[in-house]
């Protein structure tokens, strides 16, 4: 299988100690190039994506301001990601959208934050890579006011109206390691009715480590057992899973 983790936090101090081993299983795995996000710790710092694929033929990279960060960013911040939209190794601004789960930042500064970054997004002619938790609604809202162009719905967690929702937006849905959590029954059907041409997958790694790693650092090398249920869910082969995942992300962002 050849496969593309749409969606991982390799600058993530959890892999200080083994990033290249983790890398290199990622390879040995079938893993052939991975989004690194950008996010990091928030501003001032935007580049922890393009550090990292700076590095690796095979790195994709992201920047943009997570809503957990979004009381970090200053008019500087826009400005610096402005730049970074036009670095050739970042193929989408992201992860933006809204948290309501954690409230880090005030759900009013999340909400400028992310229509700003929606802004520069659509001066850069780049996808956006959405966080969305507990906030559908206010993040479909921003979405069809203030979004035009393509984008992903990173680690779907909605139910199949949810998927219909971000479909109808044009959206691509990035399944990750819930999908093999028991209780997740409406993503496993949400998975079962987006159209092939819509589908991706990650590990968001190090979070969401897929059962049986569950409660484990997550890595990109178990990318492949996501890759297997999502196929079952949807009466396929994993193959074909990982054949429309790598063509989907390469339309959608090369
Ligand atoms: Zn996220
Ligand atoms: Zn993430």
């Amino acid at each position: 299988m050849r496969l593309v983790d749409s969606h991982c936090h390799l600058d993530d101090r959890q892999f200080d100690e083994d990033r290249e081993q983790v890398i290199e299983r990622a390879r040995a795995a079938g893993v052939e190039r991975m989004m690194a996000i950008g996010t990091g710790d928030g501003p001032p710092d935007l580049e922890p994506g393009t550090r990292l694929a700076e590095r690796y033929p095979f790195l994709h990279a992201t920047a943009g301001v997570h809503p957990h960060e979004a009381s970090k960013a200053k008019p500087e911040t826009f400005a610096h990601l402005r730049k970074l939209a036009r670095h050739p190794k970042v193929l989408a601004i992201g992860e933006i959208g809204l948290d309501y789960h954690y409230d880090f930042s005030p759900r009013d500064v999340q909400g400028a934050v992310f229509v700003e970054q929606l802004r520069v997004a659509a001066e850069a002619g780049k996808p956006i890579v959405i966080h969305t938790r507990e906030a559908w609604a206010d993040t479909l809202a921003v979405l069809r006011d203030h979004w035009r162009g393509a984008g992903i719905m990173h680690c779907f967690t909605g139910d199949a109206a949810q998927a219909r929702d971000a479909l109808d937006l044009g959206f691509k849905l990035s399944f990750a390691g819930v999908l093999k959590y028991p209780k997740a029954d409406n993503v496993r059907e949400a998975a079962r009715i987006t159209p092939e041409d819509r589908l991706l997958v990650e590990t968001d790694c190090p979070y969401l480590a897929p059962v049986p790693h569950r409660g484990k650092r997550n890595e990109p090398a178990f990318l492949a057992d996501t890759v297997r249920r999502l196929a079952e869910v949807r009466g396929t082969t994993a193959e074909t899973v990982a054949e429309v995942t790598t063509r989907n992300f390469d339309r959608l962002l090369l």
